[in-house]
């Protein structure tokens, strides 16, 4: 039985670069008529209460969304704010019309905001709470929607990916986001990717990672290049650290074996990316990191590839 919940995390700044490179490549891939299979492998509960008891438990969010939308709302007219901080804030504004940050959209209230009525989202979620949760939250937006065109399956996204690939309009974009609880997650994701590109090379794949101290973790997004090189796919990789975070308790969190400080880095490798992500990136991850950065060692970058 797993045990991660995705509400102690939701809006922390691993959710800020995701979701905002998500709603990026989106918009972008948007810019065509033809309809787009989107698919969310590792779903999670879907919407987030900011003031409930997990959220401010782990304050992750405090630190992510919070900080960001603090900043964003100090920021002078007289400097716009970069393009994707701007339409990932105008996304979250939207989740709280009164101005006060209460709900947080996790990846399927994202993509499920944005569907157009040629698009059909597939969306698994493994753990029993949190898929009874996004299963209300998919009955509210299909009644919404004029076009339900929303499917949640209680299933392992791993497994499922397989056969809704190649979609017939041959247009799509895959988040493969697991919760990496299960060391065996690492060669399932490269796994995943491998099958999916032999039967889809030209779909967008949105792969989110931990930078930790992990021997898998590191080798990650390594043979998610090779794969991509192998592909002959052109590839980009993202990376937000926020920096160590002082901890009063630090030598007796260490003494107990865990990390210090929570997670100070993440990563996103995106195969296929739009080629205005890159830009857009360079552009909002200074900013970004400005308004999220919480100490010594903080950082960004993007390198790509062009295939
Ligand atoms: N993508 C979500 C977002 O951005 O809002 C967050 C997802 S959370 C990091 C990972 C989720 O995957 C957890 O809710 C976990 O229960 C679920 N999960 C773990 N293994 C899974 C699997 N093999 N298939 C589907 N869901 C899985």
């Amino acid at each position: 039985m797993f045990s991660y919940r995705h509400a102690f995390h939701a809006g922390n700044h691993a959710d800020v670069l995701k979701h905002m490179a998500l709603l990026a490549t989106l918009r972008h891939l948007h810019t065509k008529e033809g309809g787009l299979r989107l698919v969310d492998t590792h779903a999670g509960a879907g919407l987030y209460r900011l003031d409930h008891e997990q959220a401010r438990t782990s304050g992750e969010a405090a630190h992510g969304v919070g900080a960001l939308w603090d900043a964003a709302t100090r920021a002078s007219a007289a400097a716009p704010l970069p393009d994707a901080v701007q339409d990932y804030l105008g996304c979250l504004r939207s989740f709280n019309p009164d101005g006060t940050l209460l709900h947080y959209p996790g990846s399927p209230a994202l993509l499920q905001a944005l569907l157009r009525p040629q698009d059909r989202l597939t969306l698994f979620e493994l753990h029993p709470t949190d898929g009874r949760l996004l299963d209300r939250a998919v009955r509210a937006w299909r009644q919404r929607t004029p076009h339900p065109a929303i499917e949640l399956r209680r299933d392992n996204g791993f497994d499922g990916l397989r056969a809704l690939l190649p979609p017939p309009t041959r247009r799509g974009l895959v988040l493969i986001d697991p919760s990496y609880e299960l060391k065996t997650d690492y060669a399932c994701v490269a796994a995943t990717v491998a099958d999916a590109l032999a039967r889809f090379a030209v779909g967008c794949y949105l792969v989110w990672y931990p930078v930790i101290g992990r021997t898998e973790a590191h080798q990650l997004p390594r043979r998610l290049r090779a794969l991509a090189q192998r592909a002959q796919r052109p590839w980009l990789q993202a990376e937000l650290n926020v920096g160590a975070r002082p901890d009063p308790q630090a030598k007796a969190t260490a003494a107990r074996g865990r990390p210090v400080g929570g997670l100070r880095a993440s990563g996103l490798f995106v195969i296929n990316p739009p080629y205005t992500l890159a830009a857009q990136l360079r552009a909002a991850l200074p900013w970004v990191l400005a308004a999220l950065r919480q100490g010594t060692g903080a950082d960004w970058r993007v390198a790509t590839h062009e295939g």
